[in-house]
C-alpha cells in the first residue's frame, strides 16, 4: 500500500497520453503529485480512466529526468552542463552559423504532438519566421498523416467527422486497423458499452482483438485480412454496396459530386473488385465480407473507426479515402451516429497537425503556397514566409545524409527509436553539425546530440491539447517545471536568442494569436476554454459554441469527392527467406516507445515486449512458449520472447513495440505511403527461429 497522505489542492488537467483526452483532478500535497482522479465533468472520459492516465505519472518526477541544459563539441565527447543562457545562446549561433555556411534551408525542426497546441505552433513558428524556410514536420508523419491527406481530399478537412457521443447513435459499428480497448480504452469501454446495448460490430483486422470476442460482445463479422490488403477489402466492401444496389443514390446526388461517383462505382463494380476475385489476395471469406458490407449498408447509423492499422501501410492515404468512398456511398455521413472517426494517438497530434507542423501548411490546413494566407501571417509576424513547402522528416534525413542538411531543432520527439529504418535514421543524425533534443530524457536521439535542452511534462505548464474528436482541452500547471521552463519558454527563449522580438507573458496570449491567424479556431480563447470546459473546432462566428458534427449541411470542400483506390501490392513480398508477415501494435498498460510508462510501475504488467506467433508455424520451427526467438527481416533483426497464440492467424506474427530492447523498427521496412511518406510499419516480411537469447 502507498501512503499518499491528505492533498491540499487539486488542479483539473488533461491527460497527456492517448487521443481520448480524458479530463483529471490531479491532486497535490505542496509540490508532489499524490494521486490523479478522473474528473466526472471531463467531456471526452465522465468519471472514467485508463491504467495510463490514472498510475502512470511518477515518470514526471523521475532520479533520470534531466533538468540542466547540456551541451558537447561532439557525440562522442561527455555532455557537459551549462546554464540557460548559455545553453541558448551556444545553440542560436550554431543554427545561425549553419545557415551562413551551408544556406537558409539547411535547418529545420520537429514539432512534437506530447506538447500543447501553443508550444507546437511557437515551434512551427520559430522555424518559419526565425529559420526562414518551412523545414517543419512532425511525428504524425510517421502515424496518420495519410488522414490528414485522405479526409481533406475527400471531404475538406483533416479531422474526424464526429465527437465521442456519437457513438450512442450508431447501430453498425466498423472498426478497422484499430484496437481501441488497448490503445484508446476510454472510449474503447464505451463503444463496448453500446455494443452491449445491441450495436452490431464488425472488425477487420489480421489478429482477433479484444473487440471481436470479449464478455457479452462478440463481433457479427471478423474479418482477418493478410496484412497490406485494407485497400482490397474495401474496394471489395463497395463493390458489393454499388452491385447490390444498397448505395444511397439520394445522399450522393445531393452531397457529392455525380460524375465522380459514376466513375468510381464503375471501377469497384467491376468482376475484378468482387470479393471472390480478390478472396486469393486478401484471404478474407467472400460471403463473409459480403454479409459485412450488406450489414454496414443496411443496418441503421453506419460509423467506421479506424487506427494506425489503416494509415501505416504504402497505401495508408488510399486506405483512407476508400473508407471516406464506402461512408459517403452509404450516406453515413453528416449526423450522429455515422461518420468517419480516425482514431489518434497521441494526445495531441490532432492538436500538432492543425497548428501548422506541415511542411506544406500553415495552420488550419492552409497551404504555404497560397499568397493571400501567407500574407495575412507575414503581416502578423512581420517577415517573408517562404512559399516553398519544405522538407518532411525523411527527406531531412536523406538530405542529411546527402550533405545539405545541416542542423535540426527536435522537441519531444524520439525519432531514433520511433521512426522507420533506424539505420537510415541514426545515418542522417550523425551526418549533421548540431542536432538540439528537447525532451525529459536523455532518449535514443539524443545519443546524437549536440545540445540537450530539458523539457517539462504536462504537469508542469498552462496550454491546450485538442483529442481525436476534435476537442480543444485546458491544460493547466500543477507543479513548478523541474528545469525552470517549460517548453513554450524554451522555445521563446530560442527564438530570442536568435534575434525574434518574441514577448509572450503566458500562453493564452500564444492562443489568442492562433485564434488571429486561423479561421477555425476563431472563437477560441483560454477565457471560453475555461468557461465551457473545452471547445471543438471549428469555432468561429459560424459556429460559436463549436462543432461536434462536421459536414452535417455539407462537405467543408463543398461536393464530398468520390476518389478511385485501385489496390496496388505492397512491395514487401513475402518468400522463402522471409515466410511470414510481421505486423506491430500496443498493449494497454504501455505508452508508444514507453519513455514514460516504463519509468512507472506499469511496467510491473508488461515488462517486456513479446512475439506472438500461431501454434502451427511455433510447431514447424520448434518453438516454445516463453522462449527466446530470432525475428529477422531484410533490414535487420532483433531478438525477443515467443507468445504463442491464435490470436494471429497462421502465417501473421505480431509484436508491441514499448521496450527499447525489442527494436521492432530495426526490422520494419522503410516502404512508405506513396501520398505522405507515413512508414509501411504495419507489414514486414519476417523469418523467426529459435534463438538462445539476446
Ligand atoms: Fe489517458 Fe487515454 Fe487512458 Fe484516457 S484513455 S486516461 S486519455 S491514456
Amino acid at each position: 500500500l502507498i501512503e499518499i497522505g491528505t492533498p491540499e489542492r487539486s488542479v483539473v488537467t488533461t491527460c497527456a497520453y492517448c487521443g481520448v483526452g480524458c479530463t483529471f483532478r490531479a491532486e497535490m500535497r505542496g509540490e508532489q503529485l499524490v494521486r490523479m482522479v478522473p474528473w466526472k465533468d471531463g467531456k471526452a472520459n465522465r468519471g472514467h480512466s485508463c491504467v495510463k492516465g490514472r498510475f502512470a505519472w511518477g515518470y514526471a518526477q523521475h532520479e533520470e529526468r534531466i533538468t540542466r541544459p547540456m551541451i558537447r563539441a561532439s557525440i562522442d565527447q561527455p555532455w557537459q552542463e551549462v546554464s540557460w543562457e548559455q545553453a541558448f545562446a551556444h545553440a542560436a549561433s550554431e543554427l545561425k552559423r549553419i545557415q551562413a555556411k551551408y544556406g537558409q534551408r539547411s535547418i529545420g525542426g520537429i514539432t512534437s504532438s506530447r506538447c500543447t497546441n501553443e508550444e507546437t505552433f511557437l515551434v512551427q513558428k520559430l522555424i518559419r519566421a526565425g529559420f526562414g524556410n518551412n523545414n517543419v514536420d512532425t511525428c504524425a508523419r510517421v502515424c496518420h498523416s495519410p488522414t490528414g491527406y485522405g479526409l481533406k481530399t475527400t471531404f475538406g478537412t483533416s479531422a474526424g467527422t464526429q465527437d465521442f457521443d456519437s457513438v450512442e447513435h450508431t447501430d453498425v459499428m466498423l472498426v478497422i486497423g484499430a484496437n481501441p480497448t488497448d490503445a484508446h480504452p476510454v472510449f474503447g469501454s464505451r463503444m463496448k458499452k453500446r455494443l452491449r446495448e445491441g450495436a452490431k460490430l464488425i472488425v477487420i483486422d489480421p489478429r482477433r482483438t479484444d473487440l471481436v470476442r470479449s464478455p457479452h460482445i462478440e463481433a457479427a463479422h471478423h474479418l482477418p485480412l493478410r496484412p497490406g490488403t485494407n485497400v482490397a477489402v474495401l474496394t471489395a466492401m463497395a463493390h458489393v454496396v454499388v452491385t447490390e444496389g444498397l448505395a444511397d443514390e439520394a445522399f450522393i446526388r445531393e452531397r457529392c459530386d455525380w460524375d465522380e461517383y459514376r466513375d468510381w462505382a464503375e471501377f469497384v463494380s467491376h468482376e475484378r473488385n468482387s470479393p471472390e476475385t480478390l478472396a486469393p489476395v486478401t484471404l478474407v471469406d467472400p460471403a463473409e465480407l459480403r454479409a459485412a458490407a450488406r450489414l454496414y449498408a443496411t443496418g441503421g447509423n453506419g460509423a467506421i473507426y479506424y487506427g494506425l492499422g489503416v494509415t501505416e501501410h504504402s497505401q495508408g492515404s488510399s486506405t483512407v479515402m476508400a473508407i471516406a468512398n464506402l461512408a459517403m456511398a452509404t450516406g453515413n455521413i453528416g449526423r450522429p451516429g455515422v461518420g468517419v472517426n480516425p482514431l489518434r494517438g497521441q494526445n495531441n497530434v490532432q492538436g500538432a497537425c492543425d497548428m501548422g507542423s506541415f511542411p506544406h501548411e500553415l495552420s488550419g490546413y492552409r497551404h504555404i503556397s497560397d499568397g493571400a494566407t501567407r500574407a495575412l501571417f507575414e503581416q502578423d509576424w512581420g517577415v517573408d514566409l517562404d512559399p516553398e513547402p519544405g522538407l518532411r522528416i525523411p527527406n531531412m534525413l536523406d538530405a542529411a545524409v546527402d550533405g545539405s542538411f545541416k542542423a535540426i531543432y527536435i522537441q519531444g520527439e524520439d525519432i531514433l527509436q520511433s521512426d522507420p529504418d533506424t539505420r537510415h535514421v541514426s545515418a542522417g543524425l550523425a551526418a549533421m553539425e548540431c542536432v538540439i533534443v528537447q525532451d525529459l530524457f536523455l532518449n535514443e536521439t539524443a545519443n546524437y546530440a549536440h545540445i540537450f535542452l530539458p523539457g517539462s511534462t504536462f504537469l508542469e505548464k498552462d496550454g491546450t491539447f485538442t483529442n481525436a474528436e476534435r476537442r480543444i482541452q485546458p491544460v493547466r500547471k500543477v507543479m513548478t517545471p523541474l528545469n525552470g521552463y517549460a517548453d513554450w519558454e524554451v522555445t521563446q527563449e530560442l527564438a530570442r536568442a536568435m534575434g525574434l522580438d518574441w514577448n509572450y507573458a503566458h500562453p493564452g496570449e500564444i492562443m489568442d494569436e492562433i485564434a488571429r491567424l486561423t479561421p477555425s479556431f476563431a472563437g477560441v480563447n483560454f477565457r471560453r476554454l475555461d468557461e465551457a470546459g473545452s471547445l471543438q473546432w471549428p469555432v468561429n462566428e459560424a459556429a460559436p459554441q463549436g462543432t461536434p458534427t462536421m459536414h452535417i449541411d455539407g462537405f467543408v470542400r463543398g461536393k464530398g469527392k468520390f476518389v478511385v483506390t485501385d489496390y496496388v501490392p505492397t512491395d514487401e513480398k513475402t518468400g522463402p527467406r522471409f515466410p511470414l508477415l510481421l505486423t506491430t501494435g500496443r498493449i494497454l498498460s504501455h505508452y508508444n516507445v514507453g519513455a514514460q510508462t516504463r519509468r512507472t510501475a506499469n511496467t510491473a504488467w508488461h515488462p517486456e515486449d513479446r512475439l506472438e506467433i500461431h501454434p502451427v508455424d511455433a510447431e514447424d520451427r520448434g518453438l516454445k512458449d516463453g522462449e527466446w526467438v530470432r525475428l529477422a527481416s531484410r533490414s535487420g533483426e532483433t531478438t525477443l520472447r515467443a507468445l504463442i497464440t491464435d490470436r494471429v492467424a497462421p502465417g501473421v506474427v505480431y509484436t508491441t513495440f514499448h521496450h527499447p530492447a525489442t527494436q521492432a523498427n530495426v526490422v520494419t521496412t522503410d516502404f512508405s505511403d506513396w501520398a505522405t511518406n507515413c512508414p509501411e510499419y504495419k507489414v514486414t516480411a519476417v523469418q523467426v527461429t529459435p534463438s538462445n537469447g539476446p
